[in-house]
């Protein structure tokens, strides 16, 4: 079989997991039984291809060909848990990929010289318990294991309960040293999440960097009143303020490159028949560089107070999170691209779980071409033929990193 039939062979095998049956793209939250039916998926094809299979003290899943404990190893993968309605690709294509490499490494009779794994992590998108890459944050130590273990999610359910659930020791959960100094090289292949491969015709990308991102939350208080009685020159209205900043946010995001989103907003009390006491609105906020993001944030932030000044209303604006810029290793980028035919390389502005082990490890990223750019929602997708690129791309670096 060729490699685009194995691939779809396989993706048929998966995709009916986790999926809406209205056809609303697919459901996967972390540790939910749709991600524990993947993981026993990955478990079960790792197994046929005898691998050994691992899970760390965090439910990150690793599928070993060759000793682990030999060191140095190089581990391709991804996650399997989604968004609310998100696609297929996102994740998931990164974890069928270091599959099918594996085998294509096999079939062309090599045998690792280091060992290799593929791995499965765990909560990537935070979509469950609101951290992303929760998987590699606890396994780097950058998430502190008392915090984690008292997130909740939408139905109050704790993050130590959903572990204990899925069968593992939430006491357990933590920074791993000695797991993470296995890993020698650290490779992500990710369904491209915009259309930069389709305008320049390439099927598979190497990342350059990661853009810096993070979320702010603006409070902006004014007077609750009578909606039919109040008089408009009366009013110290919090939504105008709100509503400025929102299109301010997104001019100021246009002419410095950078985006910015408001996606959610509260409201208080959320009433037809009331000018609103009080609004909270949450900006998404990223940019090519760090400088470039303050910038952009300070300026949605004077925007909002110069509003805010005329509406009589008063606006705050406090950084929930921020994510710096990951450059990734350029050693291993340039010989990537180099390897693969002079593959271009890109910038994302989406983050992995391979931005959190960049910080440990020489790390890097491929990318499959979305045609449409369209992801996190059901018509995410990438042609079968692509697809079959990304996993020799995949196999052929494994092979000139781990292989002889
Ligand atoms: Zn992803």
């Amino acid at each position: 079989m060729m490699t685009i039939e194995r691939f779809r062979v396989l993706w048929d095998t998966l995709l009916p997991i986790g999926r809406d049956p209205d056809g609303a793209g697919w459901v996967r939250y972390g540790f939910s039984p749709a991600d524990l039916a993947c993981r026993d998926w990955f478990t079960g094809q790792a197994a046929a291809r005898g691998l050994t299979v691992e899970t760390d003290r965090n439910g990150n899943v690793f599928a070993w060909w060759g000793d682990p404990d030999a060191g140095d190893a190089v581990v391709t993968g991804s996650h399997f848990d989604s968004v609310p309605h998100g696609g297929a690709y996102d994740g998931p294509l990164g974890i069928v990929s270091g599959l099918l490499a594996l085998d294509l490494l096999r079939q062309r009779g090599v045998e690792p010289r280091r060992p290799v794994a593929v791995a499965a992590f765990a909560e990537e998108e935070g979509s469950r318990f609101g951290v992303a890459c929760l998987g590699t944050r606890l396994l780097t130590g950058a998430l502190d294991p008392d915090t984690a273990r008292a997130l909740t999610d939408s139905d109050g359910v704790t993050l130590a309960e959903a572990v204990t659930a899925a069968g593992h020791d939430p006491e357990a959960l933590g920074a791993d040293p000695p797991r993470l100094a296995r890993i020698g090289t650290f490779l992500e292949l990710h369904i491209e999440q915009g259309r930069a491969l389709a305008d320049l015709d390439a099927p598979v990308g190497v990342a350059s960097a990661i853009w810096p991102h993070g979320r702010w939350r603006l409070d902006v208080t004014g007077e609750g009143n009578h909606a039919g009685t109040t008089r408009m020159a009366d009013r110290r209205d919090p939504m105008l303020t709100a509503a400025y900043t929102v299109l301010a946010a997104n001019k100021e995001a246009r002419l410095r490159g950078g985006h910015a989103t408001v996606g959610r907003i509260e409201v208080t009390p959320n009433a037809t028949n009331a000018v609103p006491a009080a609004v909270s609105a949450w900006v998404d906020a990223r940019a090519p560089d760090d400088a470039t993001l303050q910038g952009l944030v300070e300026a949605i932030r004077v925007r909002a107070a110069e509003r805010a000044g005329r509406d009589g209303t008063s606006a705050t604006m406090t950084a929930e999170s921020l994510t710096p810029v990951v450059e990734f290793d350029t050693g291993l980028r340039d010989r990537l691209t180099a390897l693969l035919g002079g593959a271009p390389a890109l910038p994302t502005g989406a983050g992995h779980d391979a931005g959190v082990l960049s910080g440990h490890v020489p790390t890097a990223m491929l990318f499959v071409r979305n045609p449409t750019g369209v992801s996190h929602a059901p018509a995410e997708g990438a042609s079968d033929a692509d697809c079959a690129a990304g996993v020799t791309a995949l196999a052929d670096v494994l092979q000139e990193l781990a292989c002889r």
